[in-house]
């Protein structure tokens, strides 16, 4: 009868992960599923970032590096926060992580303590909350709705801060929703921020993936007050189809990156060198199937819009960015569909994953539950086939 943990007995599984689980499993019995769960590209690594970490292997030096990352990495990610996002950082602000999830860890474990409050806007991202409550801090929700694009309002923002407030999360572009926060929006979050002394981490990891002409922007290059108050992430899983690769990093203040560097010098030490020699040439080299991957995503997007908005109480609006769409499926809740109630969006997933063979992540995940996020990072084929296996099983 060993007690363990009760702290991380309170953490949830990733219902993300559940799902693509249960979806592969189906797959490797032979049953044809759709998936509409993925959260990663469906491209390849660029040639020219593989060809990088080959060429490593065979006459590179293959040794630890130094815990929080390459020098020549960290310059290399300094010259494009310049060049891209107009924010002028140095080396010694940058920690190079495995994946931008561990550098979400790093975060919460170097800025929280116990009573902290961290903002999380809903829909957020599943693993959130679950880090803000490993670092002993409390997540507060503040519901978004879909008629403001799942976007924090200025009004509920205030309403949700106290003294304890330490951190708010700004995903844009945003997964579940897609969101792509403007400029003067960003502004106005900015302003509440430097007023009340509160921490932006800002997660930027989708910045490659905008549409409809959307620019993304960085809260940290509004002016330097709010710069010195933000942790930027970002890394090379989304916009580089390097998922596997793992290599996150952030941007802060000097004070906030040695703290996280000195956790990961203990937890993990560096992150795996090959993948970082590969990102220097990722970030340095040719952008040119960085866009054409945008392209293929921009085009699956409307066709998956506008293919949800002609089928029977179901409908979403137009995301600017990332890869998901939020269908919002309130009309179908509380309904008797082929004998079965609908109560949620678990429900709903698992009607759909067992009889139509489409796997969807139900919005619950996200802390929306009138919603189902669907990912376009398949092709346009199986996103018609999708589309069409739900319109038939819901209307026949
Ligand atoms: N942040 C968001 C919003 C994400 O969707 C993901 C991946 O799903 C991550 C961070 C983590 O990405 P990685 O750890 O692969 O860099």
């Amino acid at each position: 009868n060993i007690t363990l943990s009760k702290k991380n007995l309170n953490i949830a599984p990733s219902v993300t992960l559940t799902i693509d689980a249960k979806t592969k499993q189906m797959k490797a019995d032979g049953i044809d599923v759709i998936s509409f769960g993925v959260g990663e590209p469906d491209f390849q690594t660029p040639s020219n970032i593989k060809n990088a970490a080959v060429e490593v292997i065979k006459n590179g030096s293959i040794g630890y590096t130094a815990a929080s990352g390459l020098p020549d990495l960290k310059k290399a990610i300094c010259e494009k926060l310049q060049k891209e996002n107009n924010l002028s950082y140095q080396p010694e602000n940058i920690i190079v992580s495995n994946g931008a999830k561990h550098s979400l860890y790093n975060i919460f474990q170097a800025i929280c303590n116990p009573g902290d409050e961290v903002i999380i806007p809903i829909p957020y991202w599943v693993s959130y909350p679950e880090l803000v409550k490993m670092a002993d801090a409390t997540p507060i929700f503040i519901e978004c709705n879909e008629e403001n694009e799942f976007k924090l309002r200025k009004e509920d923002l205030l309403s949700a801060i106290t003294k304890n407030t330490k951190a708010i999360i700004l995903n844009s572009p945003s997964n579940p929703t897609g969101s792509v926060y403007s400029k003067e929006e960003l502004e106005e979050i900015a302003k509440i921020a430097i007023k009340n002394d509160i921490i932006i981490v800002a997660d930027e990891i989708y910045e490659k993936l905008v549409y409809d002409g959307e620019k993304h922007i960085s809260i940290a290059s509004l002016n330097n007050e709010i710069k010195e108050r933000t942790i930027v992430i970002n890394g090379m899983s989304k916009g580089y189809a390097m998922t596997g690769w793992r290599i996150g990093y952030t941007a802060s203040a000097v004070e906030i990156a040695k703290i996280m560097g000195n956790i990961q010098s203990h937890a993990t030490s560096n992150p795996n060198t090959i993948a970082q020699y590969a990102s220097i040439e990722g970030l340095r080299g040719d952008q040119f199937s960085i866009e054409e991957m945008r392209k293929a995503f921009d085009e699956r997007r409307s066709f998956m819009v506008n293919r949800i908005n002609e089928i029977k109480d179901l409908s979403c609006i137009t995301p600017k960015g990332a890869f998901y769409v939020m269908m919002n499926i309130s009309k179908w809740i509380g309904k008797e569909v082929k004998g079965k109630k609908i109560e949620n969006s678990i429900d709903f997933a698992e009607m759909l994953l067992d009889n139509a063979k489409v796997a969807i992540v139900p919005g619950l995940a996200f802390g929306a539950d009138n919603f189902m996020r669907l990912s376009y990072a398949t092709s346009l084929e199986n996103i018609k086939e999708g589309l069409n296996r739900i319109d038939n099983y819901l209307n026949i």
